[in-house]
C-alpha cells in the first residue's frame, strides 16, 4: 500500500486512519487485539495495517503461541 492512500482500491470510498480490532487463530486458541491502528475504509471497511503494526501483531501472536492460549484479549499498544 501507498503511505498516502487516502482513496479505497475496492470501492473508491475515503480511507481514515483509525483503530480497529484485529482477530487471528493462535494454535487451537483465539487471539483478539483490540484498539489496533489502521487505515480504515469509510465505506466498505476494508483495513489496512502499517509494517509497524504488523510486526508487533507478529510478536504478540508468537508470545500468545509459546503459552497455548485459548482465548486472550490484549489490548495493543503502539508505543
Ligand atoms: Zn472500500
Amino acid at each position: 500500500m501507498s503511505e498516502n492512500m487516502t482513496v479505497c482500491p475496492t470501492c473508491n470510498g475515503s480511507i481514515a486512519g483509525g483503530t480497529t480490532m484485529f482477530t487471528a487463530k493462535i494454535g487451537n486458541g483465539i487471539l483478539i487485539l483490540e484498539d489496533v491502528p489502521a487505515e480504515i475504509c469509510s465505506l466498505c471497511g476494508e483495513k489496512w495495517f502499517s509494517d509497524v503494526v504488523l510486526d508487533k501483531i507478529e510478536s504478540i501472536a508468537n508470545d500468545v503461541r509459546k503459552r497455548h492460549i485459548k482465548f486472550e484479549i490484549i489490548t495493543f499498544n503502539a508505543a
